[in-house]
């Protein structure tokens, strides 16, 4: 066992890191305040590849595993949420399904522009009145007429749509068949009968775009099926397991952004005749603090090196996911509380980054799904002792 990063993984960090540090960071507070992106940095991500993480080197992308990805993700995380997020869900939610259902007419269409810095990926999932519940309350449905899909229905939350070439919709293409009856559509937001509403006034994470999608009779060609149709449940969960590493990765970063801004300023202001970094209560929250970023970060490596080995890992993202998300949380609060007043002030960073972290145990699954999904897997590995109570079959683990 090797808990160390490699050479290549050292380099691939220190490019990131660097690059962030004098292209992202500086302009996070910018970011947040205008509610747009610094678009700058996003056409200069597509040079070192931040933007074609999930597209194959044969489009001109550079494929990353997914520790590699998790490593870009935290250092962008780091450096400004609303970035991250929308890096984030570019890569993981725009390119990615493509990159495995896509056809090759498919990919050849979308890849250049997804990837020419001018544009970001969207994945629309959540409905207005179905989010952790897709299964049970999903509304958007296509109906095939002739050689084309007809969709109607509602997406809400969807991030980085206004930015998007194409995006991938989850709609119901049998109405009746349960989740049988979902598929993944790709769908361009400039196609007539697409709405595409103003961007949602949000507490964090202000400079990544989220807007509410109306079809209204939208016709799309039968070919924008991406994948099998029927597929389109699985192909959602499998895209979330992934995600979730990447989101998890994203509040490590952004723990660890508030905790080195907590431990400067706890150096630099003085109480009682000495820094406040040599009173025990603030010592506590920084030891806290350290103990919890690295334990998050093990297990957001660990489910991504789960998957880079073609193991089994949705329990382990859920869990990464859950833990990083809570300690983002804990970490970004004792930060302010570290800086006291001045960390209620739109002028120290902290403050920025409590408001960005409070999406990552909402988004990609909120924390009650996350224990949903870890509660399931350790049932199942434990022989389904419900199962064997009620007399029935266990379910497989
Ligand atoms: C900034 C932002 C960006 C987003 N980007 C995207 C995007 O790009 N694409 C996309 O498709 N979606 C996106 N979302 C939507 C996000 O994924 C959903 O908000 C999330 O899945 C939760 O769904 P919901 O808001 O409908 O909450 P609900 O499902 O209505 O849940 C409400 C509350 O009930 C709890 N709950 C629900 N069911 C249970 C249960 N069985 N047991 C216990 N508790 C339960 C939840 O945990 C939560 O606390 C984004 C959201 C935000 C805020």
């Amino acid at each position: 066992m090797n808990f160390e990063l490699d050479s290549d993984q050292k380099m691939w960090q220190r490019i990131v890191r660097d690059f962030c540090d004098a292209e992202v960071k500086p302009y996070a507070a910018e970011v947040d305040e205008t509610a747009t992106l610094h678009w700058e940095a996003i056409r200069r991500m597509r040079d070192i590849g931040l933007l074609s993480m999930d597209i194959p080197e044969e489009y001109g992308g550079i494929a990353l595993d997914t520790v590699n990805i998790a490593i870009a993700m935290e250092e962008l995380g780091r450096a400004c949420g609303s970035t991250a997020l929308s890096v984030a869900a570019h890569n993981g939610l725009g390119c990615a399904p493509i990159a495995r259902w896509g056809t090759p007419e498919q990919q050849a269409r979308y890849f250049p522009q997804l990837m020419d810095g001018e544009h970001l990926g969207a994945l629309a999932l959540t409905e207005p009145g179905a989010g952790s519940d897709l299964a049970g309350g999903l509304r958007t449905t296509a109906i095939r007429e002739g050689d084309e899909w007809v969709i109607t229905g509602d997406k809400a939350w969807i991030t980085n749509v206004s930015l998007a070439p194409v995006m991938t919709v989850l709609l119901k293409t049998r109405p009746d068949a349960g989740t049988s009856g979902f598929s993944m559509m790709l769908v361009e937001p400039e196609t007539p009968g697409v709405i595409v509403h103003p961007p949602e006034k949000k507490m964090g994470l202000r400079g990544s775009p989220t807007h509410m999608i109306t079809f209204d009779h939208a016709r799309v060609p039968a070919e924008n099926i991406l994948g099998e149709e029927g597929r389109g449940f699985q192909q959602t969960m499998s895209i979330l397991d992934s995600g979730r590493i990447g989101i998890g990765a994203l509040s490590v970063g952004l723990a660890q952004a508030a905790f080195e801004e907590a431990v400067k300023y706890a150096g630099e202001r003085r109480a009682f005749g000495r820094a406040i970094a040599d009173h025990q209560a603030i010592q506590w929250m920084i030891a806290d603090a350290a103990l919890e970023i690295d334990a998050a970060r093990l297990m957001v490596y660990r489910a991504a090196w789960l998957k880079s080995e073609g193991k089994s890992f949705s329990k382990q993202a859920a869990m990464a996911k859950l833990m990083a998300s809570e300690v983002a949380e804990r970490v970004s609060r004792n930060a302010i509380q570290i800086h006291g007043s001045y960390g209620y002030s739109r002028e120290f960073p902290v403050e920025r980054i409590y408001r960005d972290q409070r999406l990552m145990t909402i988004g990609e699954g909120t924390s009650e799904v996350q224990r949903m999904v870890i509660a399931r897997r350790v049932l199942q590995e434990m022989g389904d002792p419900v199962a064997q109570a009620e007399n029935r079959t266990p379910t497989p683990a």
